[in-house]
């Protein structure tokens, strides 16, 4: 069978937040199968946009399509069930859970029954190598573990489309490469759209099929690595000139 294609996307989005602009007229396409690497200095309003994409904020101008339909006034909850899920930057796991049951409880959230979702979150723990942790609270995990855990309770929505904001930051050159291979697993194997927003360079060259850069809130750059690799644009959109 053929994988299905389509996009996830953002077309001239604007946010202000009490008259500071955090967004201008931003546009970016994820499509299925592929990660597209998001960069861009602090403040670029790289969050901003994930939190639109997702639901958990309205942008004051611009639409959101998935797969060609508008999904733009649609909750965070119904974009999830729609297949656009995410992580967040700080944590959002529950700490006194253990890490199967965070993932079953994230499968139960969007819809599936009992059986099923401790079915899913098995599949989704072997997959990301989380097995062996599954019987322990989530609540002392180390960094990398608890990344991909992060990853898992995404996965456990059954999503199409899976929007990582800094899901690498804080963790060691081994947990990376790992990680790393994990999200192409992702979006290979289970033909999901991934963005990935983070601050390494190497893992967002390494990682990417194509890459936009945002700064102050307006598109700057975007191109196949290579492309934007060797653009001057991208170190002064860094610099703030
Ligand atoms: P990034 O993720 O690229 O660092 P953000 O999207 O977090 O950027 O922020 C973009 C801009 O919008 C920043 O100036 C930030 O202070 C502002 N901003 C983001 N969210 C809010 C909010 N809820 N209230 C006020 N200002 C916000
Ligand atoms: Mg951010």
């Amino acid at each position: 069978l053929p994988l299905s294609a389509g996009f996830l996307r953002a077309e001239g989005i604007s946010r202000s937040f009490r008259g500071v602009k955090a967004l201008a007229e931003v546009t970016l396409e994820i499509p299925r199968g592929r990660i597209t690497g998001l960069i861009g200095p602090n403040g670029a309003g790289k969050s901003t946009l994930v939190n639109i994409l997702s639901g958990y904020e309205r942008p004051d101008i611009g639409s959101v399509a998935m797969n060609n339909v508008d999904i733009t006034r649609q909750t965070a909850h119904q974009k999830s069930r729609s297949g656009v899920a995410r992580t967040f930057q700080h944590g959002h796991l529950f700490r006194s859970l253990s890490v199967l049951e965070n993932v079953q409880v994230s499968a139960l959230a969007n819809g599936s029954g009992r059986r099923q979702a401790q079915r899913t979150a098995v599949g989704i723990l072997d997959r990301l190598d989380l097995l062996p942790w599954g019987g322990l609270s989530a609540g002392h995990l180390p960094h990398g573990v608890e990344r991909r855990l992060g990853v898992a309770r995404a996965l456990a929505t059954a999503p199409e489309y899976l929007l990582l904001d800094e899901p690498a930051a804080g963790l060691n050159d081994g947990e990376m490469e790992n990680f790393r291979n994990t999200i192409h697993s992702i979006s290979a194997d289970l033909n999901i759209g991934v963005l990935l927003i983070d601050h390494n360079m190497r893992l967002i060259f390494a990682a990417s099929d194509y890459i936009y850069v945002l700064a102050g809130g307006q598109n700057v750059l975007q191109g196949d690595p290579d492309v934007v690799r060797s653009d001057e644009k991208l170190a002064t959109s860094y610099l703030g000139t």
